[in-house]
C-alpha cells in the first residue's frame, strides 16, 4: 500500500483509538495520546516500509534501508507481527531504562500492527506470524489502484470526522 494510503488508515484508528482505554499486558493503559505517543504511532506506522526500496523512510535514510536490506526481503521480516512484537519489546526496556510511560511502546505497536492489517488487503499480502507459520494474508487491493485510492478517501474522511468528534468531545 501506498504510504498516503497507511496514513489515512492510520488515521481513523488513531479516531477510534483516542476515545477508548485499553489494557496492554505490562506496557498500562492506553491514554488520550500524547505528542510523544503520537510520533510513536506514527513512527510504527512508517517503519514496517522500511524493506523497501522505493519507501520515503529507506529514500530519505539510506543506511537504515542498508542495514534492514541485509536480513530482509521487501514485505518478508519486517512484515509480521514477530518482528513488531520484539521491536516493541526493545523500545519498552529502553524507555524503563529512560524512565519514560512504557505506553509509548504500545502506541508504536499499534501503528506497527495498523500497517500489517493495511497490506493484508493487496495480492502481495503479508505473513504476520512468520516465522512460526509462513500462511500469507492477502486480499484483493492492487497497491496504486483505483480502489486503494478509494479506500483512502473514505478511510480518511471517517478518519477526520471521528477526529473532530472526538476533540470536541474530550475538550
Ligand atoms: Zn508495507
Amino acid at each position: 500500500m501506498l504510504l498516503k494510503t497507511h496514513f489515512s488508515i492510520g488515521l481513523l484508528v488513531f479516531a477510534i483509538l483516542i476515545t477508548k482505554s485499553i489494557s496492554i499486558p505490562f506496557l498500562g493503559t492506553l491514554a488520550v495520546p500524547t505528542v510523544a505517543a503520537t510520533i510513536f504511532y506514527l513512527f510504527g506506522l512508517m517503519v514496517p516500509d522500511i524493506d523497501s526500496p522505493h519507501s520515503k523512510i529507506s529514500r530519505h535514510s539510506p543506511f537504515a534501508h542498508h542495514i534492514t536490506s541485509i536480513f530482509s526481503k521487501h514485505r518478508g521480516i519486517v512484515h509480521s507481527f514477530t518482528t513488531g512484537i520484539l521491536a516493541m519489546f526493545v523500545m519498552a526496556v529502553i524507555l524503563s531504562k529512560l524512565n519514560w510511560n512504557l505506553m509509548l511502546a504500545g502506541w508504536f505497536f499499534i501503528g506497527y500492527a495498523v500497517h500489517l492489517l493495511t497490506d493484508a488487503l493487496t495480492p502481495h499480502g503479508v505473513r504476520p506470524f512468520w516465522p512460526f507459520s509462513h500462511h500469507t494474508f492477502r486480499g484483493p487491493i492492487t497497491t496504486g489502484s483505483f480502489s486503494e485510492k478509494v479506500i483512502s478517501v473514505i478511510a480518511y474522511s471517517a478518519g477526520m470526522i471521528l477526529f473532530v468528534q472526538s476533540y470536541t468531545n474530550l475538550i
